[in-house]
């Protein structure tokens, strides 16, 4: 197979190299304030008779780090599936991943990466799982990461950081600042950036769990592979929920799923950028409050990709408040065991309040992209505890 970086706003193809991150035309209209213009996607060409992988990535399997990272459980909620009358609930577990959120899943492909072609330093920004999770993964590759995080990222991740042995940049400020304290610093010294949907392979890392969801539900029915009715996901910048299109959109054009689910951008109220821009049509930036710290964003950093995505294929936007995600969390942690952080509360919250317009018999998978035990202080809040 051979691989490239395209441009889906203007069609130019790079290779995919270090050094390479936007497009170099349709990147120019950077500015800050806004959403990234000129993020790549990874494509793939076949010659005719050549057999497509089961899940096709552009770095060879050898280069993976040792451990394990993927291949999480969906959950079939019995109580909770009877308690709501929706029997094809299912949760997309992802808090059981080594660093204990989804952000795994891009960080293993950058890392594959980075070995691939000998570098050794990796550099980026984070609201606090991307951090804990690129030290994590680099702790079991062998490789160098420096995270800029915000002071106010939630203990638990930042121990994380130095736990895994990673260089901690705490920055007095937003998570958007250190987004630009962190590429100035990947520019200045030339080490390769993760930063979220700005390294397209954190986009293409992502849609990984679109062919397990499909995977599974597909084993479940008899059949190879099936696509869900809908899938929830909790969205702050934009790139698991692009990732999760993409996954999707590559499995129709193989010929594996008859047809795409449909896609529900997951907000806090706080920070509804997107949700925003579905119904006006642009961006506008405003501050970000919300207890939900995962995603909060003030400027959704792949905003664009997804709002045209998210067009394309009639997908959803929905927001919740505070308070509903809090109701969630709980409700989700004594309904099915699994204790998320309120993030993926949030996506949970969103179903809650969007199922109406679900049929019984529709399949919905709610993704539940990071551990209850990151963030304890809502948690504590929410059940009426004080620590
Ligand atoms: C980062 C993150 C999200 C949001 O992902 P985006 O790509 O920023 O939209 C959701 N849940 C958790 C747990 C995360 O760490």
């Amino acid at each position: 197979m051979r691989w490239s970086y395209r441009c889906p706003s203007c069609g130019r193809v790079y290779a995919i190299e270090p050094g390479r991150y936007l497009c170099d035309e349709c990147g120019r209209k950077n500015a800050p304030g806004i959403p990234l213009e000129g993020v790549l996607e990874c494509v793939f060409e076949a010659d005719r008779d050549e057999k497509i992988l089961e899940l096709p990535l552009p770095v060879e399997a050898e280069f993976f780090p040792p451990l394990p990272v993927g291949d999480t459980p969906l959950w079939a909620p019995a109580r909770l599936r009877e308690s709501l009358g929706a029997p094809n609930l299912f949760l997309k577990d992802d808090t059981c991943e080594p660093s204990g959120s989804f952000k795994d899943r891009a960080s293993y492909l950058v890392a594959a990466f980075a070995r691939k072609h000998g570098i050794s330093e990796i550099a980026l920004a984070s609201t606090g799982n991307a951090a804990s999770s690129m030290a994590c993964v680099g702790a079991a590759a062998g490789l160098s990461i420096t995270v800029y995080l915000p002071k106010a990222a939630p203990a638990a991740k930042r121990i994380q950081v130095l736990q895994y042995g990673a260089r901690l940049v705490e920055v007095n400020g937003t998570y958007d600042q250190a987004f630009d304290e962190s590429l100035d610093y990947s520019v200045r010294t030339g080490v390769l950036s993760r930063n979220t949907a700005y390294n397209p392979l954190t986009i293409e890392g992502k849609k990984t769990v679109s062919y397990e969801i499909a995977r599974a539900l597909g084993t479940a029915k008899g059949q190879a592979w099936a696509a869900p009715g809908h899938v929830f996901v909790p969205t702050g910048d934009g790139v698991i929920l692009a990732g999760v299109i993409k996954g999707f959109e590559e499995l129709l054009a193989l010929g594996r799923i008859e047809r795409l689910p449909v896609f529900w951008a997951a907000q806090a109220e706080g920070s509804s950028a997107i949700v925003r821009a579905l119904e006006t049509g642009s961006f506008e930036p405003l501050p970000s409050s919300t207890l939900a710290d995962s995603i909060s964003v003030d400027v959704p950093r792949n905003g664009s990709f997804v709002l045209s995505k998210l067009r394309k294929y009639s997908g959803r936007g929905v927001s919740v408040s505070d308070e509903a995600i809090l109701e969630a969390q709980r409700r989700l942690s004594a309904g099915s065991g699994l204790f998320a952080e309120p993030s993926s509360a949030c996506a949970f919250a969103c179903y809650l309040k969007s199922r109406a317009a679900i049929g019984p018999e529709e399949s919905v998978v709610v993704m539940l992209t990071g551990s209850g035990l990151k963030d304890i202080k809502g948690a504590a809040r929410a059940v009426g505890a004080r620590f």
